[in-house]
């Protein structure tokens, strides 16, 4: 079903270097207050689509050095969490997963 997103790029770092990327690299992790502020406000505008979600993006969200609380936020506010990764740091994080996210 379509949906409203917001793309969420809490960080701005990624282990790769694809050539295809359009990030503009650098050292930036968002605050978690930040990114609580702009869930919460996003969530509650009235989209003209029934349905909205939350991405969490970068570079790599899985760098982000809060990135448990990160998820804990969104999962928190939007049900469950949705993310654009290149995967590499997934094991690092399956135990995260599975314990709150029935993977
Ligand atoms: S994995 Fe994604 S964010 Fe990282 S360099 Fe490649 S395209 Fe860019």
């Amino acid at each position: 079903m379509p949906s409203n997103f917001l793309d969420l790029h809490i960080v701005d770092f990624c282990q790769l270097n694809c050539k295809h990327c359009y990030l503009k690299k650098g050292k930036r992790a968002m605050p978690l207050d930040m990114l609580r502020a702009f869930s919460e406000d996003f969530l509650q505008i009235d989209f003209p689509l029934p349905r909205s979600d939350l991405i969490l993006s970068g570079g790599k969200p899985l760098l982000h050095p809060k990135f448990v609380e990160a998820c804990n936020i969104v999962r928190t506010l939007n049900g469950h969490i949705t993310m654009s990764t290149n995967g590499i740091l997934i094991p690092k994080f399956i135990h995260t997963f599975k314990r709150n996210d029935g993977i």
